[in-house]
This record gives structure tokens, C-alpha cells and sequence, in this order.
């Protein structure tokens, strides 16, 4: 059967981790974390004592850093530099400092890169904030998965209570100026691409929108 390129764009907690994982492994395709590659460009420049907005900074250490992900007994791995730092970028601090590195043009071009070259190879799910409008405008299907800010924000506390010890007002705080740096940021800000399906996650439960999207899938098809 034809193998495809998906994307799944999509705001903080509107199940887009969860949704995109079972998409491919249902699919038996490859699952791209986007928001991971920025988290870990956000370790190396926290690791290198840079400032978010150190532009010459950040570009020395795009030049020299190597970020890859390896499928491994835990699963899916991301390596800095072969060190392996998946445990170590979900903490609140480096969730805020991606959101902050992202706006930046050096940060973004290197990752555009990186990202495409991992597009070459079809029968992949690509989830983050701009697959479908920026870095790939051709995909064969796009989603653009939401839900309330609400809900986005109840999930990703309970996604995060066993980790952190941030109260839900945090969470919502964190949540709403996250969202205000994505979407009001001059390159490529999150937005649905023109072209993508729109799910509204609030009232669906993560199988539903599987469901949903492996039916848009098989129209497609
Ligand atoms: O998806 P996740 O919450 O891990 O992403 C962390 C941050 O990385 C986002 O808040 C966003 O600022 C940035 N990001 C982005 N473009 C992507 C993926 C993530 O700007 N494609």
C-alpha cells in the first residue's frame, strides 16, 4: 500500500504525543516528535549557559550540535550529541525555554533541515507546530488537532503531576503564554495549514480521534 506522509500540527495538550504515536504504530510507521528536536536544542543551549535570545550563541551551537532519535529497548530515544537526554527535556524549565528558542530564525532554520532530512523516507507521522504550513507544505495528509484550553490544560497537569510539582493554576499560566509564543511569533507561527483537517479534540477520547483520522486515511487513500 502507498505510504504517506502525515502531520499533525496542533497547541500544548490537544493530545497530539498521544494521538500521533497510535496513529503510527497502527499504520506501522515512524513517528517524528518534533517538539522533542526543540526541547533538545533547548537542553544544549540551558546545558551551555546561552540566553534564549543569544542569536550568535545559539547558531555556534546548531553548528556543532547533533540531535537524532533511536528506537531502542525503551523505545523511542532522543540522543544530543550521543548522549541520551529523553528523560531529562520535560521539565517545566525546559518546556518554557523551547517555546522561547523556537522564535528564534537560527533555531528554527537548523531544525527545518534536520527535519526535512528526516522526511526523505516516506510512511511517517510527523507531529509539532508547523509540519503542514512550513516545513512540509506538500505532505499527503495534514491534521490540525485542538480542543479547549480547559482541557488542554487539565491534561497536561495530570500528565504532569507524577513529574512536577506544579498547581494546576501553573500549568494553565505556563500553558496560556505558550501558546500566546507559538501562535503570535513572526516565523512560522502555529496555525492550521490552509489545506489541514480539523479535529476537535475536547469531547473525543484519544481513540475516537485515531479512529477519525485512519478513516480520513483510508478516503485519502
Ligand atoms: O510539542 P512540545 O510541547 O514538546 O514542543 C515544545 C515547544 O517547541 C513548543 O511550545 C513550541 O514552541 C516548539 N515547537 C515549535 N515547532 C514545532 C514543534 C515544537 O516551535 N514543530
Amino acid at each position: 500500500m502507498r505510504r504517506l506522509l502525515i502531520t499533525i500540527d496542533g497547541p500544548a495538550g490537544a493530545g497530539k504525543t498521544t494521538v500521533s504515536r497510535m496513529l503510527a504504530h497502527r499504520l506501522a510507521y515512524k513517528y517524528i516528535d518534533t517538539g522533542a528536536l526543540y526541547r533538545g536544542v533547548a537542553f544544549a543551549a540551558i546545558s551551555a549557559g546561552l540566553n534564549a535570545d543569544d542569536d550568535e550563541g545559539l547558531e555556534k551551537l546548531c553548528r556543532t550540535l547533533k540531535i537524532k532519535f533511536v528506537t531502542g529497548d525503551q523505545g523511542l530515544r532522543i540522543l544530543s550529541n550521543g548522549v541520551d537526554i529523553t528523560d531529562k527535556i520535560r521539565t517545566p524549565e525546559i518546556t518554557m525555554f523551547a517555546s522561547a528558542v523556537s522564535a528564534r530564525p537560527v533555531v528554527r532554520g537548523y531544525l527545518l533541515d534536520l527535519q526535512r532530512e528526516m522526511g526523505q523516507e516516506k510512511g511517517v507521522v510527523f507531529e509539532g507546530r508547523d509540519m503542514g504550513t512550513v516545513v512540509f507544505p506538500d505532505a499527503d495528509l495534514k491534521f490540525y488537532l485542538d480542543a479547549s484550553h480547559k482541557t488542554r490544560s487539565l491534561r497536561r497537569y495530570q500528565e504532569l503531576t507524577a513529574k512536577t510539582q506544579q498547581t494546576l493554576e501553573e500549568v494553565e499560566r505556563d500553558m496560556a503564554k505558550r501558546d500566546k509564543n507559538d501562535s503570535t511569533r513572526d516565523l512560522a507561527p502555529l496555525k492550521p495549514a490552509k489545506d489541514a483537517i480539523i479535529i476537535d479534540s475536547t469531547e473525543l477520547s484519544v481513540k475516537a480521534v485515531v479512529e477519525l483520522m485512519l478513516s480520513k486515511i483510508d478516503e485519502f487513500i
